[in-house]
């Protein structure tokens, strides 16, 4: 699962060992990875020749800034890897791009699932793409005080868990991180955002920058490959609630439930979130 946390933690790798290098080959596996190009070719030619002058993120976007005014923009799949290789090292069967650089090394996006999604755009235009223009807060990069947070829950008037859902609200938290910070916060996922105390919006804002920064701590969430033969896919230890239903609550032993809040179904406890 790749979420903000998971984005960071691959940006901030990619960081140290690919800023500076200049594209020298580069392969796409798929058309359809590169969707809004023409074709392969003219994506080809972006790249071509430019150097990655930054790494940076917007929400899930990961951004290459590139000399000659242009971003590269890596949009990672459900279950992508994006990761700096030698450039010997031969592309997996799912390895959907690789990208070598003038003074040696590779980057290789391995992307199982195929929804991964790489295009070239001017850096001018970048702020016009609909996914960096919903006005959504950004919990990792941008700065906001918890009254100005308050506010804004005061005017969404929506059920907590729908709310930490979307995109114009808050980037890049998904089913797992909007579950686990409403359990962080000991609140419910059917609260509407109007009815919180001053106390409860407080609560909320730091349980927001607690789960994701431990997150980012982590390395992100990892899903463990069945250990115990029951083919449920096992979460790192700091997921308190997703996808662990009838297990004990680690602050007050009831069990976690999996219940719909207006057609979204959500994990918690409904004896410690109220
Ligand atoms: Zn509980």
């Amino acid at each position: 699962m790749t979420y903000l946390p998971e984005v960071e933690v691959i940006r901030k790798e990619l960081e140290k060992e690919v800023q500076g290098k200049r594209f020298k080959t580069i392969n796409i596996k798929s058309a359809s990875s590169v969707g809004r190009h023409r074709n392969r070719p003219e994506f080809y030619k972006l790249l071509d020749g430019r150097k990655i002058e930054a790494v940076t993120r917007r929400g899930t976007l990961l951004l290459f800034e590139l000399d000659e005014g242009q971003t590269l923009v890596v949009a990672l799949g459900s279950r992508s890897g994006l990761t700096r290789e030698t450039a010997t090292e031969e592309a997996g069967p799912d390895t959907q791009f690789t990208a070598s650089f003038t003074t040696g090394g590779a980057l290789h996006l391995v992307d199982p699932a195929k929804d991964a999604e790489l295009f070239v755009v001017p850096t001018a235009e970048l702020e016009a793409l609909p996914e960096l223009s919903t006005g959504g807060i950004d919990a990792l990069a941008d700065t906001f005080t918890w009254h100005a947070f308050g506010q804004e829950l005061m005017l969404r008037q929506q059920a907590l868990a729908l709310l930490l859902r979307d995109e114009t609200f808050i980037l890049g938290l998904g089913d797992l991180y909007a579950d686990e910070i409403l359990w962080s916060a000991g609140l419910s996922p059917q609260r509407r955002s109007n009815s919180l105390t001053s106390q409860e919006v407080r609560r909320l804002y730091r349980a927001i920058f607690e789960v994701l920064y431990e997150a980012v701590k982590q390395g992100g969430v990892e899903v463990y490959d069945d250990t115990d033969g029951d083919d449920e896919p096992e979460y790192a230890d700091f997921v308190k609630v997703y996808d662990r239903v009838a297990e004990q609550c680690v602050r007050c032993r009831r069990p976690i439930e999996q219940v719909a809040v207006e057609g979204v179904m959500v994990y918690a406890c409904s004896g410690c979130q109220t």
